[in-house]
């Protein structure tokens, strides 16, 4: 059967049936994405006969929690199951009064960064618009968050790389985003991306669109492309240019991620490069010490090293140190390959 999740307001009109007036199907569209209920049944200014056609043809899918991890500092991970029975990971960060939600965009990841443990993966396949929208859809109801009224965020830094997968990322945007919709307001959901050029630059042509997160990672061409190898066809010097022409909206600024990885990026010399490099852009820039994995054969730096980078870059643009969050349950920046309870010591796995 068909999902309905997933489906724009023209759709569901077409599974509804020509004969129907408009405001059924925008009754639909807000019963599933802004009252979230949690099967079809269930949309109370239906009538009973149109329940039930509508559900002899569709069903209301979301992806189902096979596993939860909760970290000692609040953060939970979910391992996600979805129709064909591969995983994907959903993280919800709560931060006071705000949670953010990191959501991922493909099964795996075919960018082969050296210090992420998603690239070891490799690409399985893109999620569905419906499967993207579903993992917030599925982890607000499991924590009685309201969509469009409590503080939430959404960053699209999970498994995979969502420049790779446009058309559902956009499609799963314009849902995230409508007042209708699920009814996040543009300036909390940020999309993070590898420095695909030419899918940047069909994103920067989108009416209804992400902020728009870089994962910088080095300050020379050389270094990058060691350490992101899909970087020697994206080159640096072009990847800078595409961001100085990057039309932000007025309140917008581009934000440029950099994971530091002791002895190889982290050098005050780096931070000056990295000052060169984004000096003339409006933008932030986040620092990630790297979170280590199994497999991945780069080290930390030490704190004090991050703090002289942090100093240098702030001179010349915002710049601030993320903190790690769910390290104890591997829910953290590059951690995301569903790690099993079996596969981690400590942190608490719950199976749903
Ligand atoms: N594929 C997209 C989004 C997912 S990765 C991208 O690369 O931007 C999200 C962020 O985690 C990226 O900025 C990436 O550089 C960072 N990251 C990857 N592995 C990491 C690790 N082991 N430690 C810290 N950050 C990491
Ligand atoms: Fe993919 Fe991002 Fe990991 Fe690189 S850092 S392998 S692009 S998920």
């Amino acid at each position: 059967m068909t999902n309905i999740v997933g489906m724009d307001l023209p759709e569901m009109q077409a599974a509804l049936g020509a004969g129907l007036p408009a405001y059924r199907s925008r009754q639909l569209y807000e019963a599933v994405y802004k009252r979230r209920v949690d099967s079809l049944e269930n949309i109370s200014n239906f009538p009973k006969d149109l329940r039930a056609q509508l559900a002899e043809g569709y069903r209301l899918g979301l992806p189902e929690v096979q596993t939860r991890f909760d970290s000692v500092d609040g953060t939970q991970r979910c391992l996600l199951k979805l129709d064909d029975g591969k995983t994907v990971e959903t993280v919800l960060m709560p931060e006071g009064e705000r949670y953010t939600f990191c959501i991922s965009s493909q099964v795996g990841c075919p960018v082969n960064c050296q210090f992420c443990l998603t690239a070891l993966m490799g690409l399985e396949r893109n999620l569905t618009a419906g499967e993207i929208v579903g993992q917030i859809l599925k982890v607000a109801a499991l924590n009685g968050l309201e969509t469009s009224i409590d503080r939430l965020n959404i960053v699209m830094m999970g498994q995979g790389e969502p420049l790779l997968n446009l058309p559902n990322v956009i499609r799963a945007t314009r849902i995230l985003l409508d007042e209708d919709g699920v009814g996040f307001s543009p300036k909390r959901v940020t999309v993070s991306t590898s420095g695909i050029l030419p899918k940047m630059l069909e994103l920067a042509k989108e009416p209804v669109r992400p902020k728009l997160a870089i994962s910088l990672n080095a300050s020379t061409e050389e270094q990058r492309q060691e350490i992101m190898p899909i970087t020697r066809k994206y080159h640096l010097k072009d990847l800078m240019e595409v961001c100085r022409s990057y039309p932000l909206r007025s309140w917008e600024k581009l934000t440029f991620e950099y994971v530091l990885l002791k002895g190889v990026n982290d050098t005050d010399a780096d931070a000056r490069r990295v000052v060169k490099l984004v000096s003339n852009i409006n933008c932030k820039v986040n620092l990630i010490a790297l979170n280590p994995g199994p497999g991945i054969d780069f080290e930390t730096p030490t704190p004090e090293r991050v703090e002289s980078f942090q100093t240098i870059v702030q001179r010349a643009v915002p710049c601030f140190v993320r903190k790690p969050r769910g390290l104890d349950v591997y829910a953290a920046c590059g951690q995301l390959k569903r790690m099993e309870l079996t596969q981690i010591s400590g942190g608490s796995g719950t199976s749903a």
